[in-house]
């Protein structure tokens, strides 16, 4: 598969070169159709496999311009946040979308500030989001598109509550992903919790 076999708008495409990819990696030519189908989709792969874009492209393609929260992507640290925000940035650099990094330590005032003025995409980690969604700062209502990533070390963080809760306040009618190195017993029982129809990716 070539990037040009799968069905992008201008946009994506043309920011997908800007960026120097070529061919999609394996991850990418196997999710990328999956999620612009509508599936719901677990993939195990590694960091380095390119997972990024594997659910950055078809995320950036399926949102509006419209300024409601329609993507959310939570990760295990904040490193990887900044890291996806920048990548999702790029993928949607030719379309009018905001993605912004949500992450304890940053002074949560200016977090306020961003998100009132309209985002698209959060990239966050689960204590600061709840921090938010406790606070009614932030409204996950028109939430389309949930992402889990790294769920196995969001496991060895402790994370999984805080997910959990997070969930509760995401509309159930949507699609979910989830990525994950390794697939210990309890990763699946969130995905059989959590997701529906689903489609495993294994590379
Ligand atoms: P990731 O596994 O998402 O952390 O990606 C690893 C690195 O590979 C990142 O620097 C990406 O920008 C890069 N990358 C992802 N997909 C491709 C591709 N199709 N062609 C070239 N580089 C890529």
């Amino acid at each position: 598969t070539l990037f040009g076999d799968i069905a992008l708008s201008k946009k994506t495409a043309a920011a997908i070169t800007a960026m120097g990819f070529e061919e999609p990696s394996p991850i990418q030519s196997q999710t990328i159709p999956l999620v612009l189908a509508g599936n719901d989709v677990l993939g195990q792969a590694q960091t380095g496999t390119g997972k990024t874009a594997a659910f950055g492209i078809p995320i950036m393609e399926r949102i509006t311009e419209a300024k409601q929260i329609q993507a959310l992507v939570l990760t295990p640290t904040r490193e990887l946040a900044i890291q996806v925000s920048e990548e999702l940035a790029k993928i949607g650099k030719f379309k009018r979308i905001k993605t912004l990094p949500i992450y304890g330590g940053q002074a949560i005032e200016r977090q306020i500030r961003s998100l009132k003025l309209g985002v698209q995409v959060i990239v966050g980690t689960p204590g600061r989001l709840l921090d938010h969604i406790r606070r009614h700062t932030i409204k996950l209502d028109n939430v389309r598109i949930l992402v889990i990533d790294e769920a196995d070390e969001m496991l060895d963080m402790g994370f999984i509550d805080d997910i959990q809760s997070i969930l509760q306040h995401v509309p159930s009618e949507r699609q979910t992903l989830l990525f994950s190195a390794t697939m210990p017993s309890e990763i699946m029982a969130l995905a059989n919790k959590y997701m529906k129809d689903r489609v495993t990716v294994t590379i």
